[in-house]
C-alpha cells in the first residue's frame, strides 16, 4: 500500500483513504521529490463523468467543465448498439474522432451539397468541420464505441443542433410549408429530441444515401491505426494531421505505443495543448511549467491526461503491458520538440557546462548524443 512517506520524512495515512485510488496514483499519494509548488489539476477518469443513457446506446464527456485545464479540446466518449443512430445534428464546434472498438457508419454534407458515407472500424478516424451536418450508426455484431474530440473545451455534448429538437421548436404550419406537406402529416414527430435512438440495422452492402444524391469530393475518414507506424526503439508512433488527412484542419493527433519500461522522450509541443486519452497500460508522466514546478501523474485506460503548451513533459510505461494512447492538439500540424535532438544539436562544451558532469561522464554523454528525434527510448539499464 502506497504511503507518503518518502526519504525518510512523511507519514502513514490513518484517517479515511479510498485505497483503490490510491493504488491507481501511486505518484500523486507520494510525488517525486522533483515535484514542486501548485499546478491545477491534469488528470479526468471518464469513469467520474456523468453518463446519459439512451435508448441503444451512452455518452460521457470530459470538457472544461470537469477538467478546467482541457481549454483547447473537449472529448466524449460514446457507444452506440448495431443499428442505435446518433441522431442528424450539427455544432459550432469541429469534431474528430477515434473508433476504439467495432465499427460504425457516418455520413456528412458538405458545403457544396456534396454527400458523403462511410462505414469504419477501429482504429479509423472521422473529422467533420464546423457546422456540417452529421450522423452516426452502430453496425455489425456489437455496434461501437469511440472516442470524439471537439476543438473547443466549452463543448457541450448535450447543447449541439439536432434535427429532432429542431423540428419540435418549430411551429408545425411552418414545418409543413417549408416540405410543401399538409400539417396533419408531422403530427407524429417528436416532441423532443431522440438524441441516441435505436434505429434498424442497415444493410452495409448498399449505400444508404439516395443514389441521386451528388458525392462529396472530400475525404472526411482515415485509417490512422493501418497506417505503417514508425516504428522506434520502445514502441510506435503514428501521426495524423494535414499532411495525410488534410480536411482536419483544426485537429492533429499521434496514436503512440510504449513497451514497458520505455519513455516517451523528453519533449514539448510548441504549438498547443496536447490532450492525452489512455488507451491501455499503466503511465506516470510529470507536467514541467517553468518557475520551478513541476508535478506528476499517474494515468491507466479512460483516463484523460492535459500537458499545456510548451510545458516539458514525459510518459513513462511503468506497467507490464504496453501504453497505448492518442496524443491530441488543436493544430492543423503535428509539432513537438525533442530534448535529446536540441542537445545533440547545441554545441557540446556549452551542453557540458550547463549539466555539471564530471570530465569522463561529460565525453560519454556528448557522444550518446544524436541530433535526432527519437520519441520512444527504449527501457535500458546502462
Ligand atoms: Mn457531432
Ligand atoms: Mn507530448
Amino acid at each position: 500500500m502506497v504511503a507518503p512517506i518518502r526519504d525518510g520524512k512523511g507519514s502513514d495515512i490513518i484517517g479515511p483513504r479510498n485505497i483503490e485510488r490510491e493504488n491507481q496514483g501511486p505518484d500523486m499519494v507520494r510525488p517525486p521529490s522533483t515535484d514542486s509548488g501548485s499546478l491545477p489539476p491534469m488528470k479526468w477518469s471518464f469513469s467520474d463523468s456523468h453518463v446519459r443513457i439512451e435508448e441503444g446506446g451512452w455518452a460521457r464527456q470530459t470538457t472544461i467543465v470537469e477538467l478546467p485545464t482541457s481549454v483547447d479540446l473537449a472529448g466524449v466518449n460514446m457507444r452506440l448498439e448495431e443499428g442505435a443512430i446518433r441522431e442528424l445534428h450539427w455544432h459550432k464546434e469541429a469534431e474528430w474522432a477515434y473508433i476504439l472498438e467495432g465499427s460504425c457508419r457516418i455520413t456528412v454534407l458538405d458545403l457544396e451539397g456534396g454527400s458523403y458515407e462511410d462505414d469504419i472500424s477501429k482504429g479509423d478516424i472521422w473529422y467533420f468541420p464546423t457546422g456540417r451536418p452529421h450522423s452516426l450508426q452502430g453496425i455489425g455484431k456489437g455496434g461501437c464505441e469511440f472516442l470524439l474530440i471537439f476543438d473547443d473545451g466549452h463543448f457541450d455534448e448535450n447543447s449541439t443542433f439536432l434535427l429532432t429538437d429542431w423540428l419540435a421548436r418549430t411551429p408545425k404550419e411552418v414545418v409543413a410549408k417549408n416540405f410543401q406537406l399538409f400539417p396533419k402529416l408531422f403530427d407524429s414527430l417528436s416532441e423532443k429530441e431522440k438524441y441516441i435512438f435505436q434505429g434498424k440495422v442497415p444493410n452495409t452492402n448498399v449505400p444508404g444515401i439516395p443514389h441521386n444524391a451528388s458525392r462529396s469530393k472530400y475525404r472526411f475518414t482515415h485509417k490512422l491505426l493501418a497506417q505503417s507506424p514508425m516504428k522506434v526503439g520502445g514502441g510506435e508512433v503514428r501521426i495524423v494531421d494535414t499532411g495525410n488527412f488534410p480536411i482536419s484542419s483544426t485537429v492533429a493527433a499521434a496514436h503512440v505505443i510504449i513497451e514497458p519500461g520505455a519513455l516517451r522522450e523528453l519533449h514539448w509541443h510548441p504549438n498547443a495543448d496536447e490532450w492525452s486519452y489512455f488507451i491501455s497500460g499503466k503511465a506516470r508522466v510529470t507536467v514541467f511549467a517553468g518557475g520551478g514546478i513541476s508535478r506528476t501523474f499517474d494515468y491507466q485506460a479512460g483516463d484523460v491526461g492535459i500537458v499545456p503548451r510548451s510545458m516539458g513533459h514525459y510518459v513513462e510505461n511503468v506497467g507490464s503491458e504496453p501504453v497505448e494512447m492518442l496524443e491530441v492538439f488543436r493544430a492543423p500540424k503535428f509539432e513537438d520538440f525533442s530534448l535529446a535532438q536540441w542537445l545533440g544539436s547545441s554545441p557540446p562544451q556549452m551542453v557540458i557546462e550547463h549539466l555539471n558532469l564530471k570530465k569522463n561522464d561529460a565525453l560519454k554523454f556528448i557522444e550518446s548524443l544524436q541530433p535526432i528525434k527519437d520519441p520512444i527510448k527504449k527501457n535500458s539499464k546502462l
